[in-house]
């Protein structure tokens, strides 16, 4: 089956390139994150209304995008908006606490089993960092290990062995913790042990190797750059077990995969973390991210009789419209809620993989709950390098990327595609139906 000449988008209008003429003269690479889609340009956006987003040329997309899978309840959800606006006449940031953390806090601790306590910060990069730091300063120990290929955002130890190729990627048995830029510091790799993910024996073996060197294990339980694949309930025992003997503290980075459910991923896939790392869908659509964990490893945190062991600040931490929009959504996210999302999810992966199996098709559909990706892969992968996209594969994605922006969806070309409470069955449909259309145009080029 040849993909590449699948022809250009018809919906990238003039306004975006002239929008992207002017940002390449302010931005390095005209853009202003590296994880901004262009083909050849971005699409420039004016505006989000529930499951649907506005270009500049006034055209609308279905956005299965949802800025990474932060807007679980779709663009301008209104008790968000209505409770931000007041928050905006109230003040956006103060040196002073507000009552607004306490209440995204308790609602968080109420719901996830693995956090006593929780400090908020602006990101999940920043997060993972400080949960690193936490887990060196509760152990005594440096090192830390997680698995290959997995993001975790830009901290240098968390980058390690997130940027492999079948060139660099080094022995299945112990794969290169590879700097993700020119100039990291050494040290960094060795203080990286990269486990690859669902090989329950390689990862035992590795981590005895380490052994009391290791702070903590940094474990995203279905990361989103190795392919949305299920964790191996093998696979995760032998990591959280093996911990547990050598007193190194697992680390949930749920950042991505809380949507999973209302305990967040953790409770889903029985994993009992020390410290669990969340952002995105959190902050109802502003920038936050929050570690937390139980009660003897969050004292780490505690200055009240002095220094504390590992300081964390931060100018815009907890900032009071983050922790209002926040709490709203998450409110909004009740148990019924999440299991609406889980049918919604249940049901488009299915009927993509019926498609699949009509059309006898080489794509594969992964993902749970709320999230899926489609791999043009005729085999299902099961870890980094199987789901690594070769050459091929890149092409075959952009064209079907590209189909599904002709037809009026947002489709994330490399990543990880999610819903939206905002979204109709009428919605789902019309994304299932897309997809048939492009396996049956694809399968006559
Ligand atoms: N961890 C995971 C699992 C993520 O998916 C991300 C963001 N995609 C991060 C950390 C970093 O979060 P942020 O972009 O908010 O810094």
């Amino acid at each position: 089956m040849r993909t590449e000449s699948v022809s250009a988008p018809k919906h990238l209008g003039i306004r975006s390139h002239e929008l992207f003429s002017r940002a390449r003269n302010v931005f390095p690479d005209g853009t202003t994150r590296a994880t901004v889609e262009r083909d050849p340009v971005p699409r420039y956006v004016m505006k989000g209304e529930g499951a649907y987003l506005t270009d500049v040329d006034g055209q609308r997309f279905l956005d299965l995008h949802n800025n990474f899978t932060t807007l679980i309840h779709g663009h301008g959800f209104g008790p968000v908006i209505e409770a931000v606006a007041r928050q905006l006449h109230d003040g956006t940031c103060f040196a002073n606490p507000t009552a607004h953390e306490i209440d995204l806090a308790e609602l968080l601790v109420s719901r996830i089993p693995a956090i006593e306590q929780i400090r908020f910060v602006n990101t999940g990069t920043e997060a993972v960092m400080f949960a690193i730091k936490a887990a060196r300063a509760f152990t005594g120990r440096p090192a830390i290990a997680k698995i290959e290929g997995a993001y975790h955002g830009a901290y240098d130890w968390a980058e390690a062995g997130q940027v492999g190729t079948p060139a660099t990627w080094g022995l299945a048995s112990a794969p290169t913790a590879l700097p993700s830029y020119t100039g990291t510091p050494k040290t960094v790799a060795d203080d990286v042990i990269i486990l690859r993910f669902n090989d329950a024996r390689g990862a035992r073996e590795q981590i005895v190797a380490a052994g009391r060197r290791l702070a903590c294990i940094v474990l995203d339980p279905m990361p989103s750059r190795i392919g949305l694949i299920a964790p191996e309930a093998d696979f995760i025992e032998a990591v959280v077990t093996t911990a547990r003997q050598y007193g190194i503290l697992v680390v949930s980075d749920e950042v991505l995969n809380l949507r999973q459910g209302y305990g967040g991923a953790s409770v889903r896939y029985g994993i009992q973390p020390d410290l669990l790392v969340a952002g995105k869908i959190i902050g109802g659509g502003f920038p936050i991210g929050a570690v937390g964990g139980s009660r003897d490893v969050m004292e780490v945190f505690d200055g009240s009789s002095g220094a504390a062991k590992v300081q964390q600040a931060g100018t815009f931490s907890a900032n009071p419209v983050s922790m209002v929009a926040g709490r709203v959504s998450m409110e909004h996210m009740t148990e019924a809620a999440f299991e609406r999302l889980e049918r919604m999810g249940d049901w488009v992966r299915g009927e993509l993989t019926a498609a699949i199996e009509m059309r006898q098709a080489p794509y594969v559909v992964t993902g749970a709950a709320s999230l899926f990706r489609i791999h043009p892969k005729r085999r299902m992968p099961c870890d980094y390098r199987e789901a690594y996209t070769q050459p091929g594969e890149a092409a075959s994605i952009r064209a079907m990327s590209r189909f599904f922006a002709s037809e009026g969806i947002i489709f994330p070309a490399a990543g990880t595609a999610c819903l939206s409470t905002a979204m109709s069955e009428g919605d789902l449909k019309k994304v299932v139906q897309v997809f048939d259309r492009y396996l049956a145009v694809a399968s006559t080029l």
